[in-house]
């Protein structure tokens, strides 16, 4: 059963419906102008999916959707941590230490690794134990006790995880968890699929995570605290942007929020950040530093964003004041 994030959902669905009715498509993170859009939304990965082409043959245009949703629908299932029947699913949950896996995930997790050592383990795709710790796969997360976070904290890293051989890994038992990039990857797959099918002219956007082709799109941030507000708008071109928040999945408990986006150092959630933007042509690479640099704090966050080229970036942090990257401004409209 889909284990769906529905309060999210129906905040994502009652957005787009409010905004169209009012004959602007505004989704959470982009206004257009009335210009002939075919946009399609499905639900993938727990969360709303919306595809967009702008000025393109309508016919063409539908074809090209359909592709693209099919192909985050067999990511999903390559992929997800909530679905019995995906790859990861099984991994997780079978005894074997020694997997052979497809070309395709065992690149997937040469890329991973890679970014785990970038951002020197703050991106770590093997906290499944904590994130169920917490409760977050499920609809009643609250904080568990120390010694359970301390038992799941023995039971995650990506550090126990070995690439021995092309194609083969080994791994403690532990539970790889790829909420943090899996989107990412869709959005750059999805985008590739729409152009091979004669595309110029695309939006992408997996809850939070976008991709652009073609013409400049006008993106906007949404704020951490204030539903219906834009932190920021971007003018974007042949880019992709991530926002990890704390306004996604979280709880309160004594007062405290508690969110989704674990430190792998302390198996608490990340506390420093509201919210992380990270803007890189690569959705991947864009996730999953979204996510770490939400770990990081602003200011290791601005340090490691402003090292790697191509990349930049916006954290609100916890009291609410911005940290951008050099380059970031020549993005934001004013
Ligand atoms: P991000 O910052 O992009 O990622 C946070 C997520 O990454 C956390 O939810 C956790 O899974 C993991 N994570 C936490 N801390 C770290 C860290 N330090 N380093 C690396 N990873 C970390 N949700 C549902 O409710 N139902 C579903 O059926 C469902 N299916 C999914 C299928 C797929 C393939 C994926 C990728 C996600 C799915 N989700 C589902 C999860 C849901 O979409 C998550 O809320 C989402 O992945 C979190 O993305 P984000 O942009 O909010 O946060
Ligand atoms: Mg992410």
């Amino acid at each position: 059963m889909m284990n769906v994030d529905k309060k999210k959902i129906a905040g994502y669905l009652l957005f787009i419906i409010v905004f169209f009715a009012a004959g602007i498509y505004l989704s959470d993170f982009s206004f257009e102008s009335r210009e002939k859009i075919i946009a399609r939304t499905q639900i993938l990965m727990g969360t709303v999916v919306e595809v967009r082409t702008r000025n393109e043959n309508e016919d063409r245009s539908n074809s090209a959707i359909n592709a693209a949703f099919k192909e985050i629908k067999r990511i999903d299932d390559l992929l997800s941590t909530y679905n019995s029947k995906s790859t990861i699913w099984k991994i997780n949950n079978s005894e074997k230490k020694k997997y052979i896996l497809s070309d395709e995930l065992f690149n997937f997790l040469l890329r991973c690794d890679s970014i785990w050592i970038l951002t020197e383990g703050a991106f770590d795709p093997a906290l499944g134990s904590l994130t169920k710790a917490w409760g977050f796969y499920s609809d009643t997360p609250s904080v568990p006790a120390q010694k359970i976070i301390d038992k799941a904290l023995l039971k995650s890293g990506w550090k126990s995880v070995r690439l021995i051989d092309k194609g083969i890994i080994e791994k403690e038992s532990l539970l790889l968890d790829f909420g943090a990039i899996a989107k990412g990857y869709a959005a750059d797959k999805a985008i590739e699929i729409l152009k091979s099918h004669g595309i110029k002219d695309a939006f992408v956007n997996l809850g939070g995570q976008i991709k652009v082709t073609g013409n400049s799109w006008t993106v906007g941030i949404k704020h951490p605290r204030v539903f219906n507000l834009l932190l920021a708008k971007l003018k974007i071109k042949n880019y992709s942007v991530s926002t990890s928040g704390d306004y996604e999945k979280f709880f309160f408990e004594q007062g405290e929020r508690y969110c989704h986006i674990i430190d792998p150092k302390t198996g608490y959630p990340a506390s420093k950040c509201k919210s992380v933007t990270v803007i890189n042509k690569d959705g991947m690479l864009a996730d999953a530093l979204s996510t770490a640099c939400f770990v990081l704090g602003p200011l290791d966050a601005m340090s490691l964003i402003n090292s790697i080229p191509g990349t930049e970036g916006l954290v609100v942090n916890s009291s609410g004041n911005w940290f951008m990257s050099n380059g970031f401004k020549k993005f934001l409209i004013k």
